[in-house]
């Protein structure tokens, strides 16, 4: 018998998903955000729930190939762009927009000399200061890229520093303005502006962690108010308990002293399996559909809950490490993390289903 943990993904939850974005912003196209394999949950697991999007986003090209042989028609887009010649060859074969984010990668293209021209995001940095050409010289960059041979249509994007606490005017007004006269669809929102920002949608919106259920902010609390499904459950079980008394401690370096007599539940699930190790005594967890909380360290394989609010589970009860009932996004807030960490750090050996 495999150790009873398991992590489940539910496409039909990023389908949900995708229709609460859509309504949210009804007059853009979706660019659904998968890079890092999905934030972690496998792009061939939650694609049949990608079905409703305009485009797919993400940054690597094997992810790109991926996604055309899964039988995607729709856009593609590199959001990181191209690194050598060869890329351009792979984006012209597999007909990927690709991101522009700095004369180099414009030179590659043309370099390349493709056979058909590829369509390109102009990157601009409106204040992220990551990647991206600076606002004073967008105009000139647009007008390169216009005229260079092997490159299509020009459409213009940027990505926000601080969309999650309200911050988009600063990076909007400066892109808008850098941007006044150049044609081209835009794509500037990111989940937090797309959820939070009316103003910021324009053509193009590129949401990644809500189509996962997650909260842009890492605050389960921002987004209560919007039906979002999990997408991602990861359970296990009590494989062992102990009843122990007032004063002893449980686990390693001793953290945490029991004040009374109690029932503590060892679960089958550690840091080796991609749960955070940081994450202290009191980080929510469920045992057959009761909330309780972790205490003491968590080990590589293992982790101690208290069993005082559910007094009938045993070896063997069902535990929710997140999912549906315990917020992903309480968990990692708990740790000192964001859920977009924690989806995307499920260790390669927890055996993965994909569920209803
Ligand atoms: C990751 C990413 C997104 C999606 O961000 P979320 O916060 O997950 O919605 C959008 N645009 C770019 C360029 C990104 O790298």
């Amino acid at each position: 018998m495999p150790r009873p943990i398991n992590a489940y993904i539910h496409p039909k939850a990023v389908q949900h998903n995708l229709k609460v974005v859509r309504q949210r912003a009804p007059d853009s196209r979706i660019w659904a955000v998968v890079k890092a394999n999905a934030y972690g949950h496998g792009i061939e697991r939650i694609y049949p729930g990608l079905e409703a999007a305009d485009g797919i986003a993400l940054l690597d090209l094997d992810e790109a190939v991926r996604v055309r042989q899964l039988g995607w028609k729709k856009p593609v887009l590199l959001l990181e762009g191209i690194f050598n010649c060869n890329d351009v060859k792979v984006a012209e074969e597999f007909d990927l927009t690709v991101a522009v984010h700095c004369d180099e990668q414009r030179e590659l293209i043309v370099a390349a000399k493709p056979n058909r021209p590829i369509d390109i995001y102009l990157k601009m940095n409106s204040g992220m200061n990551r990647l991206g050409f600076a606002r004073e010289n967008f105009r000139e960059a647009w007008e390169r890229a216009s005229a260079s041979p092997g490159i299509g249509a020009v459409s213009l994007m940027t990505h926000f520093a601080n969309a999650d606490e309200g911050e988009v005017d600063w990076q909007l007004h400066s892109f808008d303005r850098a941007t006044r006269d150049i044609p081209g669809a835009r794509s500037l929102s990111n989940s937090a502006a797309t959820m939070w920002h009316k103003r910021a949608h324009r053509e193009w919106v590129r949401p990644g962690i809500v189509l996962y259920g997650g909260s842009p902010s890492g605050r389960a609390v921002d987004i209560a108010d919007i039906p979002l499904r999990a997408s991602m459950t990861l359970s296990s079980e009590i494989i062992g308990t102990q009843t122990m008394l007032a004063g002893e401690t449980v686990g390693y370096a001793r953290t945490y002293k029991t004040e009374r007599e109690t029932r503590i539940g060892v679960v089958a699930c550690g840091y080796a399996d991609g749960y955070p190790r940081h994450a202290p005594t009191g980080t929510p967890v469920s045992v057959d559909g009761v909330m309780t909380h972790t205490v003491g360290r968590v080990s590589m394989d293992m982790l101690t809950v208290d069993l005082t609010p559910c007094p009938n589970a045993g070896i063997g009860s069902k535990v929710e490490l997140w999912g549906e009932q315990v917020k992903i996004d309480d968990v990692a807030a708990s740790a000192g993390t964001i859920g977009y960490e924690l989806m995307c750090a499920l260790a390669r050996r927890v055996p993965v289903m994909v569920a209803e």
